[in-house]
């Protein structure tokens, strides 16, 4: 097979052949039709996240090895299934779910293998899909496409799921304003999924006015560019002069927290997404005074991957696929979304 992997940090993906796995068990093995590039691979590739202060977080002290093959969002046909595996058939197109976790600790136990202690996510902790094959572990994190768009769906296993986790915990308090920051890959679902399942009015927030378009376009009802000095004052406004009930912040750098802030009015409910890092200074009184909460939200579980499939599937949500890419062109995808060149999503076709 062949793979498009990372050596090590900063350097250029190197594309490789080695031996196809063959299935064992209740392994499967995935001929990758499509795979998403997620801003995360990005941060693998640079090796870390930024902490602020010129503190780095290295991925290696966090389990990931060298070499890698990123891709977390891998929608592919079964292939060869191992003599233990029941639930799919060669020829059943799906999409994987890529956080898989330990089975055992408080998390897995639940079914929350995305929270695990020791994760072994897919294209993370262990070779994923920019690949034109993926072995599988277990049949049980596969989930049938059943007529959703193939390239589409990729979304679904991390952009998709990781924004309507955080949309389900930014409406906890059923807000009458949500505030989306970032209209990415995962913000613009983040717009589909807050108009579809919540009754809040959306602002959307980026750096640029092509996104906000699709935002509105997908149904956000205000727009917003935050290199606009005066953000703030015209999202208070936007919310009456008290603030935003709810903030989804899927970028989560220092402009964009104290942005968050700024705007989060009383009893309001602040969740944060981004990797892109950072750290700011915080004014402690002003969270028991106003009674915010903040919260985490980290991908999602198996069950909301069934979910959302369901909902692509009624065309409630309809991710975004700009772009495609061979995996030779591996390094010119990541290079463009790190430019910022990339419209929603774009994916890699073994
Ligand atoms: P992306 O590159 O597609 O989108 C980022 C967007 O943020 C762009 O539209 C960009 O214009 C905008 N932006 C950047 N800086 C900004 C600023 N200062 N103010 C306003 N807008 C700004 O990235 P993505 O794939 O959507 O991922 C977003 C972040 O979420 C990344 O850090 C990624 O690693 C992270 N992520 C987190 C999880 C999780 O589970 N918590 C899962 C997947 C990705
Ligand atoms: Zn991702």
């Amino acid at each position: 097979m062949k793979s498009a992997r990372i050596l090590a940090p900063n350097e250029p993906l190197a594309v490789s052949e080695s031996e196809t796995p063959k299935p064992q068990g209740l392994q499967v093995l995935v001929k990758v039709n499509s795979v998403g590039i997620c801003h995360s691979d990005l941060h693998l590739w640079e090796g870390g996240y930024d902490l602020g202060d010129g503190q780095f977080m290295k991925v290696t002290d966090r389990g990931v090895k060298y070499p890698v093959t990123p891709g977390h969002e891998i929608v592919g046909t079964v292939e060869e299934i191992g003599d233990g595996v029941s639930e799919v058939a060669k020829g059943d197109q799906v999409l994987i779910f890529p956080w898989i976790g330990c089975g055992e600790c408080p998390a897995c136990t639940v079914g929350n293998e995305n929270l695990c202690d020791t994760p072994k996510s897919m294209g993370v902790f262990q070779d994923g899909g920019y690949s034109d094959y993926a072995l599988i572990p277990d049949s049980k994190y596969l989930a049938k496409l059943d007529g959703v768009d193939k390239d589409a769906a990729t979304s679904l296993a991390c952009s998709g799921l990781t924004a309507y986790t955080a949309i389900k915990k930014a409406n906890q308090n059923s807000p009458e304003f949500m505030v989306i920051v970032g209209a990415g890959g995962l913000g613009l679902m983040g717009v589909q999924i807050a108009k579809a399942i919540t009754g809040a009015k959306i602002i959307c927030v980026d750096l640029d006015d092509q996104k906000l378009d699709i935002a509105k376009g997908m149904g956000a009802d205000f727009t917003v560019n935050s290199k606009d000095p005066e953000t703030s004052q015209k999202i208070m406004s936007i919310c009456n002069g008290k603030g935003a009930d709810s903030v989804v912040d899927f970028v989560n750098a220092p402009p964009t927290a104290k942005l968050d802030f700024a705007i989060l009015r009383k009893r309001g409910n602040l969740v944060l997404v981004g990797l892109f890092g950072g750290s700011i200074e915080l004014s402690l009184v002003t969270i028991p005074l106003k009674s915010i909460t903040i919260q985490g939200a980290y991908t999602g579980n198996y069950a909301d991957m069934v979910e959302l499939l369901d909902l692509a599937r009624k065309g409630t949500i309809n991710p975004v696929i700009s772009k495609r890419y061979s995996l030779d062109e591996a390094n010119n995808a990541l290079e463009d979304l790190k430019a910022r060149k990339i419209i929603g999503r774009a994916v890699i076709n073994p």
